[in-house]
């Protein structure tokens, strides 16, 4: 994998248990750390002469080691219903991006973890080009940051989902650093029930989220009740046996006390008929889960199509019937293509950036 990390770090880059010591290690005192860690995080502040509690020499001492943060929004396209997607330019060049979904009173925030996808689900923006780097936990968490920037006074991000590009738990350690300080009240403080994290299910990683023993939400993309089918939609990933990958939810469950969502992008033709509704409902009867129905949203270049409204209907009064608890995610930005990394893939193609290392061949990882 490239990991491509920028000579000098953010401080954003930081564990906030880091920013004590660090204060030490050049000559202040410990709760330089303290006031250091709430300009970053808290206050959002992006140079160091806003930092006006900190001495001048620890400033200089830290501008030589790091920076504050580091993405820009270089694209920032809003949709008629509230959407919005930026793409956030990277200290090396490359782009993710990050979408806010405002709905009632929540914020959310949607992040990438990847610059591009190893899984290439077949169906999915994301993994076109394969992978390019894992984000550092710095370039995650600043993505939430960056959202609450542009949000009016008195408005807050209140809720995280990592469900934008990339594979989370292909980059677990940077992964479960965002969540750390997103969570933290020394970062973020934003709750642990208030941040899901997204995963293709691999069942070694699922346990090691669960080991964190916080309430996070988890989302399994499951797409098919097949293993075959399954196989041929993520194709670095199907591969898993669904009763481990059942398995591994069920302990999930059993940990954190959180059910699981099992996400099913609907694709016409493909997984969308009573047959696969059936075998689904049959697969996950009496599991405790919540399932997620997603119509797919077309992708320029492939095939796919969401079934008609009322095979979807159908589809869920299958799974109701089952004794399930199933909902339809209603397509929001498709007209800025905000879901699932259209978005990014269009601007670097356009900047010639998006140079395609193609698709790495994927061993299921421990
Ligand atoms: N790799 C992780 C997280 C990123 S994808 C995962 O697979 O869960 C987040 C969700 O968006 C997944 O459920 C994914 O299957 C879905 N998705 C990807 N492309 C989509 C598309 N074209 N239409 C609808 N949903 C899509």
């Amino acid at each position: 994998m490239s990991g491509t990390t920028p000579a000098r770090p953010s401080l954003t880059d930081l564990p906030l248990d880091a920013f004590e010591p660090l204060a030490e290690e050049l000559g202040e005192k410990r709760f330089a750390g303290r006031n250091l860690a709430r300009w970053v995080f808290e206050r959002r502040v992006h140079d160091w002469d806003a930092m006006s509690d900190l001495s001048k020499r620890f400033r200089t001492a830290l501008a030589e080691r790091f920076v504050v943060r580091r993405t820009v929004v270089a694209a920032d396209r809003a949709d008629p219903g509230g959407t919005r997607a930026f793409v956030l330019r990277l200290a090396d060049g490359r782009s993710i991006e990050t979408v806010l979904i405002p709905e009632e009173e929540r914020r959310t925030v949607c992040v990438s973890t990847q610059v591009g996808c190893p899984v290439a689900c077949v169906f999915c923006a994301s993994g076109l080009d394969g992978l390019l780097r894992n984000l550092t936990a710095g370039e995650i968490v600043e993505q939430v940051m960056t959202v609450q920037d542009v949000l009016p006074a008195g408005e807050r991000v209140s809720n995280v989902v990592v469900m934008g590009i990339g594979e989370p738990t292909m980059n677990l350690t940077a992964l479960t650093q965002a969540l750390s300080t997103w969570n933290d009240p020394r970062g973020l403080g934003l709750g642990a029930r208030r941040i899901t994290v997204s995963t293709v299910g691999w069942p070694a990683r699922i346990d090691r989220l669960a080991a964190l023993d916080k309430e996070f939400g988890l989302a399994i993309s499951l797409h098919a009740p097949r293993q075959e089918l399954r196989q041929q939609l993520i194709p670095n990933g199907g591969q898993v046996p669904l009763a481990e990958l059942l398995a591994a939810a069920k302990r999930w469950f059993a940990r954190t006390g959180r059910r699981v969502t099992f996400e099913y992008v609907l694709i016409e033709g493909k997984n969308a008929s009573p047959r696969e509704a059936a075998e689904l409902a049959a697969l996950l009867r009496g599991f405790p889960c919540h399932v997620n129905l997603i119509p797919v949203n077309p992708v320029a270049g492939l095939p796919w199509q969401r079934p008609a409204p009322d095979a979807i209907d159908r589809f869920r009064a299958i799974l109701l019937e089952a004794g399930l608890d199933a909902t339809v995610r209603h397509p929001r930005g498709d007209g800025i293509a905000a879901a699932c990394g259209q978005l990014r893939l269009e601007v670097e193609r356009d900047a010639g950036t998006g140079a395609a290392v193609g698709r790495p061949p994927t061993t299921p990882p421990a």
